[in-house]
């Protein structure tokens, strides 16, 4: 049996599957992981804008850098749509065989793929909270992009203090930010990531390097449960001998071919025998 008709095999028998995903799930959306060569971390340094810290220093420093930046990230952002394994993996929650979403990616592409329960545990960009009272809200895309763009395009010159001016003030008049995570930060829902890890029969893993922690650990918690691990990457296997099938292939090919499988699974089963 091949790893995709294996995979198909666990995942049709599934009751409460959950997925797990990395940056790698959104690449063939046209983000690049943190490894792509070319993406934002081979051109930016994490220690000068990874932290709320270095950013507002940098922002002192080199005001052109942070400009840089901003403009670089709206624009792949905003670009970004939904890719095939987004899909798959909102449709197999249709199917109720996922039943909820891990992700560590903050660019909202599972929530608008259809997915319903996605836990972003690195937060989202399509979400604002106020530094006050610590409520979240969400943004609507569209105007956050436009807004960052008049900002950052302004021709009387770029300022952090301008930054904030793109999100819109609290109700309780206190200022917001991006509800993301960033280096030294907490991490969100985490307890609610380990509790559905640790309550899931199947874990299906999607392009994560799984260094990040302790978002790292979901996989873990799935394992030590007696969940089957099922890992995408076309890359390498990283999460070694807990990974009880290994599909090595981008995300949006194997979810295509898994979700055929899964389906033609699933059909033969409920077939009456010839008789
Ligand atoms: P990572 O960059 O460390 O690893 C990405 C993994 O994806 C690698 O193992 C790589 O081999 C694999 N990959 C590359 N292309 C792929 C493809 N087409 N299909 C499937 N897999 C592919 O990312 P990570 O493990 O998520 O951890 C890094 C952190 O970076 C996370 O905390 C995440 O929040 C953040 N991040 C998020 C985004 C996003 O929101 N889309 C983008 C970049 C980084």
């Amino acid at each position: 049996m091949d790893a995709y008709q294996e995979a198909a095999e666990i995942l049709a028998h599934a009751k409460r599957a959950v997925a797990f995903s990395g940056a790698g799930v959104s690449a063939e959306s046209g983000i690049p992981t943190f490894r792509d060569p070319g993406g934002i971390w081979d051109k930016f340094e994490p220690e000068e804008i990874g932290t709320v810290p270095a950013l507002l220093r940098t922002a002192q420093d080199n005001p052109e850098l942070i400009r840089q930046f901003l403009l670089d990230t709206v624009t792949v952002f905003e670009r970004s749509e939904p890719n095939r394994a987004h899909q798959c993996v909102a449709r197999l929650e249709k199917m109720g065989i996922v039943v909820a979403v891990i992700t560590q990616n903050i660019d909202g592409l599972h929530i608008e793929a259809g997915s319903q329960n996605v836990i972003e545990v690195h937060g989202s960009l399509l979400r604002g909270r106020c530094l006050a009272c610590d409520r979240q809200f969400p943004l609507q895309r569209d105007t956050l992009f436009k807004r960052a763009h008049e900002m950052l395009d302004d021709e009387s010159g770029f300022s952090i203090d301008k930054v904030a001016l793109i999100l819109p003030t609290c109700s309780c008049g206190g200022v917001t930010r991006p509800d993301v995570v960033m280096f030294g930060e907490s991490v969100q829902r985490i307890q609610d990531a380990f509790q559905v890890a640790a309550l899931c029969d199947v874990m299906l893993i999607l392009g994560t390097s799984g260094v990040v922690y302790p978002a790292a650990a979901c996989p873990g918690e799935a394992y030590k449960a007696g969940a089957k691990l099922i890992e995408i990457n076309p890359n390498e296997k990283c999460f070694g001998t807990m990974t009880n099938v290994f599909i090595k292939a981008s995300a949006e090919r194997a979810m295509r071919t898994l979700m055929e499988r899964v389906k033609n699974r699933i059909a033969e089963g409920t077939k009456k025998p010839n008789g």
